[in-house]
């Protein structure tokens, strides 16, 4: 699936769209260099399970934990690992498949805790003089996440 965005707040409306989506056990990568708007995409997704206090991005905690009405959710952004390493003493994969819904910032660094179902989505900027305009490709590995992306796809379109 792979959907424009002209603007922050609409990359937000997708966030909150998925989380919609969303039951414990359910975890999304979130790619995309600095500045792409995955913790923009995070804020909208938390939002539209009640918090409504600005999402901090935790590069130095690695997680930060919120408490919904149904679930715990994990956001975690782990690109200091990148130059640090070490992720796979970090027991990470706690956060993952279980309890509560993880969204993850830069989890190409830490593969090795990566669950066997999970949503991949990246936002990219365009190659367009438009400052605002992003692309996001969502991808699906695992029948719960194809489930997922079938149901948005419908809700979005
Ligand atoms: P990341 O977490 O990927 O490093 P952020 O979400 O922190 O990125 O920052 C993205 C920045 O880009 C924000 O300042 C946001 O307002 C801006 N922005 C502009 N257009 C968009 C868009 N279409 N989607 C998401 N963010 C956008
Ligand atoms: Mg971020």
């Amino acid at each position: 699936m792979r959907i424009i965005t002209e603007n922050a707040e609409e990359t937000q409306k997708l966030g909150m769209a998925l989380a919609k989506l969303v039951t414990p056990g359910d975890t999304i990568l979130l790619n995309g260099d600095l500045g792409a708007g995955k913790t923009t995409f995070t804020q909208g997704f938390a939002r539209a399970l009640g918090i409504n206090r600005p999402l901090k991005s935790p590069t130095f905690t690695l997680v930060r934990e919120y408490q919904t009405t149904n679930f715990p959710l994990y956001h975690l952004d782990v690109y200091r690992l990148g130059e640090e390493g070490g992720a796979d003493e970090l027991g990470l994969e706690e956060y993952f498949g279980r309890d509560g819904v993880a969204i993850i910032e830069w989890p190409e660094f830490i593969k090795a805790a990566w669950p066997n179902d999970f949503l991949t989505i990246t936002i990219a900027r365009t190659s367009n003089h438009n400052e605002a305009e992003r692309v996001v490709t969502l991808d699906a590995t695992g029948q719960q996440s194809q489930a997922i992306l079938e149901k948005l796809e419908t809700i979005w379109n």
